[in-house]
């Protein structure tokens, strides 16, 4: 519909002028609003160029020389500048573009001029006839009206006249003869006036006044193509997309790209090289003893009644300062990693993926592993005071405080007695101690000893002989008292052989965790020979029940031998049979004596009866072997744990034989052992043959049939109820932890983050959660029971029926977090039975209490397959 037959009527002609009144008010403010912008980006490039002069106002010394970060930066300056200057040519060019609109509004106002006037001459005609019309008529009437009157007139002298003439009817004929000419001609004009109207009023309203419109249209249509050309070059003035910014663009990002870490202090290295400086050297200077002969020696810490309290202070301190490294080492790594493993120093961290979030995660990774360095190092230092001051201790036989060394262990030791035997003083002279030396000369000196006994707090005598030659000593023992021993303890034989390696003696455990020792030992005088590694250093510690657990390092001497506080001996063994058969107490101040040695467990295997023959599997500790163990031939699966993990998350690795150690069922994966004899510990399983679950699924998914899939599920369901009877939560039940044997019988495995409670609440971090597996409860409050693992069996289920799929796919972990939380569950997987989804539901009720029990569960599934089974 166009303007010429839309807008005829009066009210539309009105409408018309308008609204384009209004489309050249609209033209000012768009022309205003353009020149406005011409002016900001005038002086905003006026400001770019400013920028980049700053910018460029950086050191130009040689310091910088060949500083690719330096170039980057000038030519980023550079293309600033040169952004500066498009900038300003667009705002010219909207200048111009003002130019164009102020030219298509003065054209626009002309036209609406012309309109106007031509609608009016139009109109005016039409106008006019009317009136004429009117006109006519007017005087139609009037004429009608003279002529009727002369014609009565006439009518009346006719009649009355006899002769029908006279001078006064010829009057009367006369004017009424006018009066009906007159008549006539008015009548004649009315009719060409109404029908020359009726032309006009035609042609205006088909010809003229369309006409009029269509052009009219014509012309508006034609400014409002200008007007958008226009405001198309004002907005290709003010793209930032344009390709000149981009190439700008580019080029600024190439510059920049050209900063390359590893090459930036290039230049600077090679101008300034040095061979690297020598160390310092601090030195005791031997010039400020020369006077005091004997009792100050250079380098070596002075120990005598002055100052014995003053070192053990110290040594607390210390100690303390030590024991304070450990604990915010400690505390950095579960607080970067939440508990996931750290090796060589270096913190591994569960970042995000985006690129910035990886450079801040290798920043802060550098920066923590750079902390943790500076605090071992601090540690370190400290310790080697420690050391030091304990030696100087240790020399003179001062009795020790407790000390704070393996973070878990009571290490209690009480020392030697001042020369416990003539034999013994001679030897520990003979190795020219210093820290002796000066006891000796003290004692020599005499005031010394008295002083020292006066103070019984730290020295000590001991009456008890002490063995001439410690090492026959013992042997005689072994064949004295071992045997009956033994006896007594079935099986046990306890070996002297110095030959035979530590590892093989039936009482040593290896790396053995705390709490598996604690538990071995029951009866005061039981005891275990096992290894600690602290600070990458192994330590042999005897464990011993007796009030209580005490655990004591195996102290090295200078030469090479072993000891506690009675005499060294050549070999650990030796060492143990002397405390055995001598019954003297390991420490006196513990009074712990060897009775009963606790042997290994069935469990707990030795590393050299597993022979790994092939790589199945990487587990989060380390790779996971098929093996074979040489005693039985057996085929098994071996999980290994990398050397470098530090003792914490060993200690978490052997929590899943911990754990499995229990558990007798036949869809729970089987342990046969841990050996924790020698690195690598490794955890000795049942090999289940068709490997994870989650693998097999995707593997077969053509070939698995519904009824293989419910059986599947009814699988998992028996052992998580054998779990649940048991008290123990999984925590990370899913088919990636399922493994599954060749008859698709379905296994539950993986127990790393098994909990043996009814109720565990997590404290810690949640880092390493399978969130979409985990319980809302889990999720929001830490709160684990089974009815969690309730949840994640649901989502195992889903996984089976979908034969591998990843649940909530295409949903980032918090958005199926959040969604769950609103109410949204996984749709059925496709050819699911109803029943079976109807289960899924139920297990992922939000409220746990509504769950079923894996009880329930097992039921559930058994009837379906047995109604299954019979409809066949
Ligand atoms: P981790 O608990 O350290 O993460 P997993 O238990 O997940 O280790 O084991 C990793 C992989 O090793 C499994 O996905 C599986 O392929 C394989 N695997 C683990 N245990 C066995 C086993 N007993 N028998 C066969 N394969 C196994």
């Amino acid at each position: 519909m166009g303007f010429s037959s839309a807008l005829q009527s009066r009210a539309a002609h009105e409408a018309l002028i308008v609204r384009q009144d209004a489309e050249l008010r609209l033209m000012e403010t768009m022309k205003r609003s353009i020149q406005m912008k011409a002016k900001c980006d005038k002086e905003y490039a006026i400001s770019l160029t400013a920028v980049a002069q700053q910018g460029l106002k950086i050191d130009r010394a040689d310091e910088m020389q060949g500083s690719l970060i330096t170039k980057s930066w000038r030519s980023y300056l550079d293309e600033l500048d040169q952004q500066a200057k498009q900038f300003k040519f667009n705002a010219e060019q909207l200048e111009v573009v003002c130019d164009k609109l102020s030219h298509l509004s003065q054209d626009k106002r002309k036209a609406r001029k012309a309109y106007q006037e031509e609608h009016a001459k139009i109109a005016a005609r039409l106008n006019h006839l009317s009136d004429e019309v009117v006109r006519k008529k007017t005087e139609y009437q009037k004429h009608l009206e003279g002529y009727k009157a002369l014609r009565t007139r006439f009518e009346e002298h006719y009649i009355k006249a006899p002769s029908r003439s006279g001078r006064k009817l010829d009057d009367v004929r006369d004017k009424y003869q006018k009066a009906c000419r007159k008549l006539h001609l008015t009548h004649n004009e009315y009719v060409l006036s109404i029908t020359e109207a009726i032309e006009v009023e035609k042609d205006f309203r088909t010809v003229l006044l369309p006409g009029l419109l269509e052009h009219q249209q014509s012309v508006q249509e034609s400014f409002i193509l200008l007007w958008r050309n226009i405001l198309q070059e004002a907005a290709q003035y003010g793209d930032l997309t344009a390709d000149k910014y981009k190439e700008i663009q580019k080029r600024i990002d190439t510059v920049i790209g050209g900063i390359n870490p590893t090459e930036e202090y290039g230049e600077f290295t090679e101008k300034h090289k040095t061979s690297p400086t020598s160390p310092m050297l601090f030195q005791f200077d031997e010039t400020l003893i020369e006077d005091i002969p004997g009792k100050l020696q250079s380098s070596t810490l002075t120990v005598d009644n002055l100052t014995v309290d003053w070192l053990r202070n110290r040594l607390q301190e210390l100690e303390s300062a030590v024991k304070d490294c450990q604990e915010k080492q400690l505390k950095m790594i579960e607080h970067v990693n939440g508990g996931s493993p750290v090796a060589n120093g270096s913190i591994i961290s569960n970042g995000s993926n985006t690129s910035n979030g990886i450079q801040s995660n290798k920043d802060s990774q550098c920066r923590q592993s750079k902390d943790l360095n500076a605090l071992r190092c601090q540690e370190k230092q400290k310790q080697k005071l420690v050391d030091m001051i304990k030696c100087a201790l240790n020399e003179v036989g001062c009795e020790e405080l407790p000390s704070g060394c393996d973070d878990h262990l009571t290490l209690e030791q009480t020392f030697i007695e001042n020369g416990y035997n003539n034999e013994q003083q001679q030897r520990s002279n003979s190795t020219s101690s210093p820290g002796l030396g000066i006891m000796n000369e003290l004692m020599r000196r005499g005031g010394v000893l008295t002083l020292l006994r006066g103070r019984g707090r730290h020295f000590k005598r001991k009456s008890t002989p002490q063995p001439t030659t410690p090492t026959t000593r013992c042997r005689q023992g072994r064949f004295n008292k071992l045997q009956p021993r033994s006896q007594s303890l079935g099986s046990l034989s306890i070996s002297l052989s110095t030959n035979r390696p530590l590892y093989e003696e039936e009482w040593f455990h290896g790396v053995l965790p705390r709490e598996e020792v604690v538990r071995l030992l029951n009866n005061d005088g039981d005891f275990l020979v096992r290894e600690t590694i602290r600070n990458e250093e192994s330590q042999i510690v005897l464990s011993v029940c007796w009030n209580g657990h005490k655990h004591f390092i195996v102290q090295t001497t200078g030469e090479g031998n072993f000891r506690f506080e009675g005499p060294p001996f050549a070999s650990i063994q030796e060492l143990i049979m002397h405390q055995y058969h001598s019954e003297l107490p390991v420490t006196v101040k513990s009074g712990a004596i060897l009775r009963r040695p606790v042997c290994r467990e069935r469990w707990e295997l030795s590393n050299d009866d597993v022979v790994l023959l092939e790589r199945i599997g990487r587990g989060n500790f380390g790779d996971v072997y098929k093996a074979k163990l040489k005693s039985t031939k057996l085929d098994v699966a071996v999980k290994t744990c990398r050397m470098t993990l530090p003792d914490e998350q060993k200690r978490k690795f052997l929590q899943e034989g911990r754990i499995l150690k229990q558990y007798d069922h036949p869809n729970i994966v089987k342990l046969i052992g841990i050996c924790v004899q020698k690195q690598p510990i490794m955890i000795v399983m049942e090999l289940v043959l068709g490997g994870s679950l989650l693998t097999y699924l995707r593997k077969n998914s053509n070939g698995l049939s519904n009824r293989q899939q419910m059986g599947m599920c009814r699988d998992a369901a028996a052992g998580m109820r054998y779990l649940e009877s048991k008290n123990c939560i999984h925590r990370d039940l899913a088919a990636r932890n399922c493994l599954v044997d060749l008859e698709h019988s379905v296994k539950i495995s993986d127990f790393g983050m098994s909990r043996e409670e009814e109720e565990y609440i997590v404290s810690d971090g949640m880092k390493q959660i399978p969130v979409k597996w985990t319980a809302p409860e889990a999720l929001n409050f830490g709160k684990y029971t089974s009815l969690c693992d309730v949840w994640s069996y649901g989502i195992l289920m889903w996984e089976i029926f979908s034969k591998g799929d990843t649940p909530y796919s295409g949903m980032s972990n918090s958005r199926a977090r959040e969604r769950i939380d609103t109410g949204y569950r996984m749709p059925t997987p496709e050819n699911t039975p109803a029943e079976m989804y109807r289960l899924m539901l139920k297990c992922w009720a939000a409220d746990a209490e509504s769950r079923p029990h894996f009880d329930e569960i097992y039921n559930v599934v058994d009837a379906l397959i047995l109604r299954l089974d019979n409809s066949h």
